[in-house]
């Protein structure tokens, strides 16, 4: 990638921007539109159908009709592998313009969208077609007068609803396990983010797929996402974003016809250093890195640092040197570190988390104004206490908060004094310690001399209010299908 490159797709218009519904392109049922604001320069670059229920109701039956005809379920396995391989080499095929085309949306720094959104969308989406021919039903052990088989089906139709970061890698994480399962999915992108999302859906029409297996419909959450979480028609609904909106979905779904909610949330993950850390150069960098990437818009950003007291204030020293060095800025430029946070209402809910904060050791304040883009310095706030808002609760932004702990069993007390538990890190030497953290830390990820490793092999999902459900991994397949038992005497 060189920046000639990326400029080229950067000065393409968008075009006309449309659903997908039934394989054909559609405006919303209304004409309806929302505008699409560039966090860049705060430029109007496209404008967005705006769905209603009507549309949502298309979108699902335009699903069940496929479900029901078989077109994908009953495919061979080797033949809807196929599609699914053609789809992922299409991605990749296109995969600058379509993480220019996210960037542009979204704000996220190109060097890291382009690995994280359509690299790694491609790689989440051949991991499950991989799968499809190596997934088995079971025979029972029971007695030898009877024969009792358990079938693995897929549910039918499935609603997916997704966030505005990392639109392509989360969407594949639903979408891939779904399709390679069998089922038919209706997609709700973020109304931030849902530019990148249609094109990669457009390759999966041109790689194969047939009409109706995958839908979009984009638009207002409370609208477009509550009418698929009520829909009676859709089977199971799996969903990445924030609490409220997660604990809305459970209501939903009780309200319709109780469809299964699979749950991925929110986190206030906590990085913890010890004194007997080898290196602690590279845990700051760890440490800064696994906050500020994507302005700490991250669901496992490491938001809580808590550093053992003796070596403290050396080791905010060293964070707070390497956080000032961050190059913020156009998240196209190929040298950017830091991109725009996503919008313009976004970055005002995370400075006004700052309001009245005392002992900001670095940042605090927006940046480059002058663009009419969205962006803030990279913040790291210290002598923070367990109990502070800012320390419980998740600002989804470029802030760290700083805390000291005594020993292990402090640092333990204080880093499960949190409602969430997404991921967290730890920094020791001692391999004993490393284990007794990784079983007394309460969170689905647990990271040791190391942060923010992803893989599709291992499964992400959230401890406590952080989720309830796992994407990635042959794990996050069960989600996507139904188990029938069968009798049958001999
Ligand atoms: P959000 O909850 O505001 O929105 C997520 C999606 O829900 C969007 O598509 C939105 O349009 C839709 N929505 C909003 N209101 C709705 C309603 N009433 N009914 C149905 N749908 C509705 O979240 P966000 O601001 O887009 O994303 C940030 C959040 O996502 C953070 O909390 C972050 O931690 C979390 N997240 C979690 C993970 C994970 O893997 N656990 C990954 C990424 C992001």
């Amino acid at each position: 990638m060189n920046q000639e490159q990326v400029d080229h797709f950067r000065a393409q218009p968008v075009g006309a921007v449309k659903m997908i519904i039934g394989g054909a392109s559609v405006e919303a049922a209304t004409g309806r539109t929302l505008a699409v604001v560039s966090p860049i320069d705060g430029q109007n670059i496209a404008a967005l159908p705006n769905a209603t229920e009507d549309d949502v109701s298309a979108a699902v039956a335009a699903s069940r009709a496929c479900f029901d005809s078989a077109i994908w379920a009953g495919m061979a396995p080797a033949a809807r592998k196929r599609v699914l391989l053609n789809w992922a080499d299409l991605i990749e095929k296109h995969a600058l313009e379509l993480a220019v085309l996210g960037v542009r949306d979204n704000g996220t720094e190109l060097s890291m969208a382009l690995k994280a959104e359509p690299m790694s969308a491609a790689g989440t989406i051949r991991y499950y077609a991989e799968a499809i021919d190596k997934i088995y039903g079971e025979i029972a052990p029971t007695d030898s007068s009877t024969l009792a088989l358990i079938h693995k089906e897929p549910v039918g139709v499935v609603g997916a609803i997704v966030p505005w970061n990392f639109p392509l890698m989360i969407s594949a994480w639903k979408i891939a396990p779904a399709l390679a399962m069998g089922n038919s999915v209706v997609l709700k992108p973020s109304e931030v983010a849902s530019l990148s999302v249609l094109r990669m859906v457009a390759l999966a029409l041109d790689a194969g797929l047939p009409a109706g297996v995958l839908n979009v419909v984009t638009g207002e959450g409370p609208v477009v996402g509550q009418a698929l979480a009520k829909s009676m028609d859709v089977d199971a609904l799996v969903f990445t974003g924030s609490g409220n909106v997660g604990r809305k979905l459970m209501e939903y779904a009780a309200q319709s016809n109780l469809k299964r909610v699979f749950l991925e949330l929110g986190g206030k993950s906590p990085h913890i250093v010890f004194d007997d850390t080898d290196d602690l150069d590279k845990a700051a960098q760890a440490v800064v890195g696994g906050i500020f990437r994507n302005s700490g818009q991250v669901c496992i950003a490491g938001s809580r640092l808590l550093v053992q007291d003796s070596i403290h204030d050396a080791f905010v020293d060293k964070i707070v040197a390497l956080t000032r060095k961050m190059r913020v800025g156009d998240p196209l430029d190929v040298n950017t570190q830091i991109g725009a946070v996503s919008s313009a209402g976004h970055l005002e809910h995370v400075l006004s988390a700052l309001e009245g904060v005392q002992s900001i050791a670095t940042g605090g304040n927006r940046l480059l104004q002058e663009t009419g883009g969205s962006y803030m310095q990279p913040t790291i706030v210290t002598d923070m206490s367990a109990d502070d808002s800012l320390v419980r609760n998740e600002v989804f932004g470029p802030v760290l908060t700083v805390s000291r702990f005594t020993d292990e069993a402090d640092a333990v007390t204080q880093a499960n004094n949190s409602e969430l538990g997404l991921a967290s890190g730890v920094w020791t030497s001692n391999l004993s310690r490393a284990h007794r953290m990784i079983a007394a830390l309460r969170a689905g990820v647990v990271h040791v001399n190391t942060y923010g490793g992803a893989d599709n092999t291992v499964p992400l999902g959230g401890f406590k209010q952080s989720g309830n459900g796992h994407d990635k991994s042959l794990h996050a397949i069960d989600k996507f299908i139904d188990k029938k038992t069968a009798w049958i005497k001999l």
